[in-house]
């Protein structure tokens, strides 16, 4: 069988190892933008994980003719209405900094109640065809907002993000774990299967 070219829209290298890892077993060739010349940057300026991914992922097979991959990601916390959502990575402000974005997030949370901490993990994953065709992806990882960091694994919010039924951070559960419970293992798995489809009916 003839195999599929896929590029992911991102320059970030562990991710795209993680995505070829993970999509070995279909029939794909797994490329990175970079390898691609002339393709503009695409800034996430939308409200949404999900509109972000789309808007990236249908750039990205608009200006390479192939079909494109790309995530958008971050936490959500139900007692502060959603925050940080989009804008996760950069809620203490520029440049991003992982531990200043969670001593922000722990001082607005510092009063809160145990039962009041409510948070998941989202991941949102476009799939677009060249000829602007698109179908989105979603995983979520549920847990609460602990009182202190914990743990040294991981990166981002894991050293505050509690899963009660581990007791313990994800920065503290092995990351083999981590890869099978976490909302961007969640949002492949449906990828894997949008995928194997789409090659199905192509083949
Ligand atoms: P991106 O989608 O990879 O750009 O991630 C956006 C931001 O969400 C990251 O910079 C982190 O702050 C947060 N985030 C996303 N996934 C995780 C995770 O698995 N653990 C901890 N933080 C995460």
């Amino acid at each position: 069988m003839e195999k599929i070219d896929l590029v992911i829209a991102s320059r970030n290298k562990k991710k795209i190892e993680e995505l070829k890892r993970l999509l070995a077993d279909l029939p794909i060739v797994v490329r990175a933008v970079d390898e691609i010349a002339d393709v503009p940057e695409v800034v996430e300026d939308e409200p949404t994980f999900k509109a972000n991914a789309i808007k990236k992922a249908v750039e990205v097979a608009k200006a390479t003719g192939l079909m494109a991959l790309a995530d958008d990601s971050g936490l959500e916390v139900e007692y502060l209405n959603g925050e940080p959502g989009v804008y996760s990575s950069r809620y203490a402000g520029i440049p991003r900094d992982d531990q200043r974005n969670n001593e922000k997030l722990l001082r607005k949370m510092q009063d809160v109640p145990w039962e009041k901490r409510d948070a998941w993990f989202k991941c949102v994953i476009a799939l677009a065809t060249p000829d602007g065709e698109v179908e989105t992806c979603e995983g979520k990882c549920v847990g609460k907002i602990g009182y202190q960091p914990k743990g040294e694994l991981g990166f981002g919010y894991d050293p505050i993000f509690v899963l009660p039924e581990y007791d313990k951070t994800l920065a503290e559960i092995d990351p083999d774990l981590k890869n099978e419970i976490s909302h961007r293992a969640k949002a492949l798995d449906q990828v894997k299967k949008v995928l194997a489809e789409k090659i199905q009916k192509m083949g």
